[in-house]
């Protein structure tokens, strides 16, 4: 990436997810994988990455169940999760079609896309045997 700001630094990412694509930054230089997009790999400080596109496959890291939600418009609970990509980086994101008692460290998740309030998010839900 050339010209880095504020704008066009997440701006690529989120076209992507409204095209239902999950992507993250990959370092050039190095080729650490990263996130959140930061204006230079917090590898080794090189400007030069680029997005590449994400299976969307990964593994829960860490988990947080939220009983007290927000507000309006949140499910209840609310689970967060850190999932650890097969690429090599994690993202924050909410976890759902899951079960409070079946979740865990280590369980296999799949991006999932869905619109809320006129935005396409990307969120995780359990991978289950393909139907
Ligand atoms: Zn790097």
């Amino acid at each position: 990436m050339s010209e880095n700001n504020a704008d066009t630094l997440t701006s690529e990412f989120w076209e992507n997810i409204e095209r239902k694509k999950l992507v993250r930054p990959v370092c050039n230089l190095c080729g650490n994988n990263f996130f959140s997009p930061q204006v230079v790999c917090p590898d080794c400080q090189s400007s030069d990455w680029i997005y590449e596109e994400s299976n969307g496959n990964g593994k829960i890291y860490s988990y947080t169940v939220i009983h007290r939600p927000m507000g309006d418009g949140f499910p209840n609970p609310y689970i967060v999760v850190d999932v650890d990509l097969e690429e090599g980086w994690k993202m924050y994101s909410q976890l759902l079609n899951c079960e409070i008692d079946e979740i865990s460290v280590g369980l296999e998740v799949e991006v999932i896309f869905e619109k809320h309030a006129e935005r396409t998010m990307p969120f995780f839900q359990p991978r289950r045997a393909k139907k």
